[in-house]
């Protein structure tokens, strides 16, 4: 199946006069006739439901489409994006380890990762995705576990080469975690470029519509973990009745040890309703990303020649720094988000935002309605103008994030608050 029937069609086939649409299994638990019955799931989970903190029909249906639109082999959706960037690194590293991410990722990541993962006693190691690759194994420790970078950094619109990182990751024997969230797999397959696992928000495009907040894991299961550094994949695991996570389960390893350990014990497992809307964004993913990208070409490019605009960064555009990458990368588009500097610094992009007619100001991002955020003014407010230039982040940014409007009212909308700034 192509992505557009995927969209439609991959994780649920109704059988002969079951329900078209899938059903929203909200229950908690599930009903078995005997002990023995119960005891053999416990043996072997993938046998059957048995809870919802960790597996639910409706969820899984959500997770085999997001897997088939990945090309990976499972996955395991989370209550939200954070939670899927956390526990793709919980799931390999422990206190005292450490792992490498690219420093340009969102700044929710950066917070988990810096200030609440190194509370567990784990390090990470800030690198610039830029690097050159001979330079970047230099920041490898031996107690280095994983790499962790972003296809499309979140507002910062860098470009990852992915290939050059999952070499880099791969040379020293770990696997290459890439947080998909802006491209999704529409535009972007991450695992075609030699990446192990792919995080997502699917709060934004996958979502769509701002209805609900998740997360998802997927697994290409392509790593080899038996390669001696992962001792917690190849032992037995004694919380789980001696199960070997890689003799028992093979190429689902990864996405099994996630589930059995983390999710059981951490329990930020998405409801089936919240997998249902999910699933709705999720069959207009391939039309709206195409739309998307169209659409906000058009703005880069108007906001290119419009004389209150200093610059414009979206990557589908030539002459952007990371238009060769995009060109590989993201040959079909890069998402709907454009970041520009306006023309007068904080006290214009502020007056720019409240002139807009349409275009909703709030904090969010990768929406089915148009929406723009002055990271100066709203989150990244803590900060002074020289702090956040030193974090990236011009005071006069706004972040614009474009939606399915007809094109033509969302330029008017534009056009007409830069023009009231002049
Ligand atoms: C929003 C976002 C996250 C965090 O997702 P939530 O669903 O808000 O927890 C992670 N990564 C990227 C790239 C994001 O844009």
């Amino acid at each position: 199946m192509k992505d557009e029937t995927k969209c439609l069609r991959a994780g649920y086939t109704p059988k002969n006069g079951e329900p078209k649409v899938m059903p929203i299994v909200q229950s908690t638990t599930f009903r078995f006739d005997t002990v023995e019955d119960v005891a053999a799931v416990f043996d072997d989970p993938t046998l059957a439901y048995i809870y919802s903190r960790f597996a639910n029909p409706t969820v899984d249906a959500v997770e085999k489409k997001i897997a088939a639109l990945e090309g990976g082999v499972a996955a395991m959706c989370t209550s939200s994006g954070q939670a899927a960037s956390m526990m793709s690194i919980l799931t390999i590293c422990k206190a005292g380890d450490s792992f490498v991410a690219t420093s340009k990722i969102y700044g929710g990541t950066i917070n988990l990762f810096a200030v609440t993962l190194k509370r567990f006693g784990i390090e990470c190691i800030f690198v610039d995705p830029d690097i050159d690759e001979k330079e970047a194994v230099k920041y490898f420790k031996p107690n280095t576990r994983a790499v962790f970078g972003e296809t499309l950094a979140n507002p910062a619109l860098a470009v990852l080469d992915i290939e050059k990182w999952a070499r880099i990751a791969h040379s020293q024997g770990l696997p290459l975690i890439v947080d998909n969230t802006f491209p999704t797999p529409i535009l972007c397959k991450p695992f075609e470029f030699g990446a192990d696992i792919v995080v997502h928000s699917t709060t934004k495009y996958m979502d769509g519509h701002a209805v609900q907040g998740g997360g998802v894991i997927v697994d290409s299961g392509n790593f080899d973990w038996t390669n001696g550094k992962f001792p917690e994949f190849t032992e037995a695991d004694e919380s789980y009745h001696g199960i070997v996570y890689t003799r028992d389960y093979g190429k689902l390893a990864y996405i099994l040890k996630a589930r059995m350990q983390l999710m059981r014990d951490f329990g930020c497992y998405p409801s089936a309703h919240s997998a249902f809307l999910l699933n709705m964004g999720l069959e207009t993913l391939a039309v709206r990303m195409e739309r998307y990208c169209d659409n906000a070409l058009k703005v880069a490019k108007f906001f290119e020649s419009h004389e209150m605009v200093e610059s414009v960064s979206y990557p589908a555009l030539k002459g952007d720094r990371y238009h060769e990458l995009a060109k590989k990368y993201l040959a079909k588009g890069s998402s709907g988000v454009i970041s520009i500097d306006i023309k007068g610094g904080r006290a214009n992009a502020s007056k720019f935002i409240n002139s807009l007619k349409m275009a909703n100001n709030e904090v969010h991002v990768a929406d089915i309605c148009t929406c723009v955020l002055h990271p100066a003014s709203e989150t990244h407010r803590q900060l002074t103008d020289e702090q956040l230039v030193a974090a990236g982040i011009n005071p006069a940014t706004v972040r614009v994030s474009i939606g399915l409007e007809n094109i033509d009212d969302i330029l008017d909308d534009f056009k007409n608050a830069l023009d009231s700034i002049k």
